[in-house]
């Protein structure tokens, strides 16, 4: 009774919460199973972003209970079922109206509880304490600690390491403030501690990961000599050895000032791709969403970025269809995607979010005109992208190879500096090494190419 299987929904912060969770297990003596078909417990990660992500992951949750309700009318066991996460934090005790048979609910800054309450669990079951009812772990207070960060690393090539958590910007739209609580950083020589055992332990990239990541520190610790606790920061994860590449994600528009600009320039690691959500090109429709920026200032930041690092590859998140967005201010969004050209972005149609501000501004926009916006941006992101991609044809690109890719037997997956997807023939020992990549072929997704042999 000790094979846990988690499923992530939502981001990569979840993904790395999740991969935390599976260490803290782990350590505890659970299993952690590739499927859920193989495990004792299954634990749902979730998401609350959108409404969407929540009728997922509870559609998930209805079909698993069901499975467990015949299985006991069976006399045969099914897995035991965790909520975790975001949709947790939110929904919390109201979780049990819809599904009173779940075992666990545990919420974004409790996960590191989660095995002591399996265990519990696990002892009722063997008939050595009472059999709980449905577990709830949920912080009511936002910014308490939440004591995941730093976990025993396995061996991956490229590992996030989440920095900060929480955010204060309060974006209308949003319910992470809610769900995550507000900002608050670990300490530096901390994550350092964390990026080095990594090193140590063969990874060669990493994500530094928060819900505003350029914002680490800003409550917590002082500039120093013209530079933000998250230009140190860059700096002394930069001079871990071991570690090839350095990445992060996601940054606030508003929080890029010249120092983290000035790393691009100065810190050879720093990969050149960067995920600035932008939302829309309206500043109309900014200041509906709370986005304490223009599109002039976010023009300048890719700018400089630009300036800094020429190659530089950017994504980005835009929202189609928010409340009283007109053609004109669509229009806006189409002539700043145009101007960037973005490699990739997350395109969302705007759907009410019960709980955040933008609530009490309804769903005006129809259907089928956020429908025509996404695919107009859609259309444009995969003709920015092939050109992007066909650029890279006959080019050598440095590769860290991640692995083997699911296209065939002897094919290699990659990522370049810009976090485009190579696929390449390659052997085992390959893996996790830096390697040159001479491109051949491109589609909008992923390049084809073969290594150097120089
Ligand atoms: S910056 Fe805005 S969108 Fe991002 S997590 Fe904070 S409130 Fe949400």
């Amino acid at each position: 009774m000790n094979r846990v299987f988690i499923k992530t929904y939502g981001c990569q912060m979840n993904e790395r919460d999740s991969e935390a969770v599976g260490a803290l297990l782990r350590a505890r003596g659970y299993c952690i199973v590739a499927s859920e078909e193989e495990a004792d417990v299954v634990l749902l990660n979730t998401c609350s972003v959108r409404d969407q992500a929540e009728q997922k992951a509870l559609g998930k949750a209805g079909r698993l209970l069901r499975a467990k309700r015949t299985a006991a009318a069976n006399g045969t066991q099914a897995p035991l079922l965790g909520i975790i996460g975001c949709m947790a934090q939110n929904k919390g005790h109201a979780l049990v109206d819809s599904l009173p048979d779940l075992d666990l609910i545990v919420g974004t800054q409790k996960f590191h509880q989660v095995p002591t309450h399996l265990d519990h669990i696990m002892e009722s079951l063997r008939g050595l304490g009472p059999r709980p009812s449905t577990i709830i772990d949920i912080a009511e207070e936002e910014g308490s600690q939440n004591a995941i960060n730093g976990h025993a690393p396995g061996r991956r090539v490229s590992a996030f390491v989440s920095v900060m958590q929480g955010c204060d910007m309060h974006c209308s739209y949003c319910i992470v403030p809610h769900t995550r609580g507000a900002e608050r950083s670990r300490r530096m020589e901390d994550i350092v501690a964390e990026v080095r055992a990594l090193a140590a332990a063969g990874t060669r990239e990493v994500t530094l990961l928060g819900q505003i990541v350029n914002r680490y520190g800003a409550k917590e610790f002082r500039s120093s000599g013209g530079k933000s606790p998250f230009a140190q920061l860059l700096e002394k994860v930069h001079a871990v050895e071991g570690v090839e590449r350095v990445r992060f994600t996601s940054p606030h528009p508003t929080a890029f000032r010249r120092d983290i600009v000035e790393c691009f320039r100065d810190l050879p690691k720093l990969c050149e791709h960067i995920h600035l959500p932008v939302q829309s090109g309206s500043d109309r429709m900014l200041r509906a969403m709370r986005r304490p920026y223009t599109r002039e200032r976010f023009l300048r930041t890719v700018d400089a970025l630009r300036d800094a690092c020429p190659q530089m590859c950017f994504s980005t998140d835009i929202i189609v269809g928010f409340p009283g967005e007109t053609d004109a201010d669509f229009a806006e969004t189409l002539a700043l995607f145009d101007e960037v050209r973005f490699d990739m972005a997350f395109i969302f149609k705007y759907s009410t979010r019960s709980g955040t501000a933008a609530a009490a501004l309804g769903d005006t926009v129809p259907r089928e005109v956020k429908e025509a916006r996404n695919n107009m941006l859609l259309e444009r992101l995969g003709a920015f992208s092939l050109a992007r991609n066909q650029s890279l044809v006959g080019t050598e690109q440095e590769v860290l190879v991640e692995g083997r890719a699911r296209r065939g037997e002897g094919v290699f997956m990659g990522r370049n500096r810009g976090n485009r997807k190579v696929l390449f023939p390659g052997t085992a020992d390959m893996e996790g090494r830096l390697l040159p990549v001479r491109i051949s072929r491109a589609t909008t997704t992923v390049v084809f190419g073969d290594v150097v042999k120089h």
